[in-house]
């Protein structure tokens, strides 16, 4: 027996297509739907633990990537968009009518990940996507009600479905994050 993870995760992940430019992002409201263009491929794509980010119904994680935010705008229905917390880092978008959130960006400059826009790239029917890489935030997972005894098995699907399954971000990330800071810092200068 399996663990459903995120309907993107269970069927298989999906790699990306070559040459694939991105597609367009929908809410879920069968009328005046919310629509978000993106015109890049996802970047560290994963699937995320976190109690912030939005999920499907009855999904364990959500699926959740990056683009430039300059390769991210919204295309229709904008006036339906508000920001679920003002004082989180990512600003979050969602739809006040489905609840969807459609898009996530970084606001303060100083933010290591300032630039990146976060988005769900399931919201797009467009095939070509590439699927998520590693699991983020797995133990976060406890804190929106799965229990600890079940975290093993769990981190055992991840790995089936080739996330490798992290309790913070992937050490890609970790490591974008920290030489952000040694560069704040002085530490670290680029060569
Ligand atoms: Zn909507
Ligand atoms: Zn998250």
């Amino acid at each position: 027996m399996t663990t459903a993870i995120h309907p993107t995760v269970d069927r298989g992940v999906s790699r990306g297509a070559e040459g694939f430019a991105g597609g367009t992002l929908q809410c879920q409201c069968t009328k005046d739907k919310v629509e978000v263009k993106i015109s890049a491929q996802v970047a560290f794509n994963h699937a995320c633990g976190c109690t912030k980010c939005w999920k499907p119904q009855g999904a364990l994680f959500s699926v959740v990537g990056v683009v430039p935010r300059d390769r991210l705008s919204v295309s229709a229905h904008g006036d339906k968009l508000k920001v679920v917390d003002e004082k989180a880092a990512i600003q979050r978008h969602a739809c006040t009518a489905c609840g969807t959130h459609m898009y996530g960006r970084i606001e303060n400059k100083d933010h290591p990940l300032y630039g990146f826009d976060f988005f769900h790239p399931e919201l797009s029917s467009q095939p070509g996507w590439d699927g998520p890489g590693f699991a983020a935030f797995v133990s976060s997972i406890i804190e929106s009600g799965t229990p600890p005894s079940k975290m093993a098995d769990i981190r055992q699907t991840l790995r089936d479905k080739g996330l490798e399954p992290y309790d913070c971000l992937s050490p890609a990330l970790m490591d974008v994050i920290a030489t952000h800071a040694a560069k704040a810092k002085g530490v670290y200068k680029e060569a």
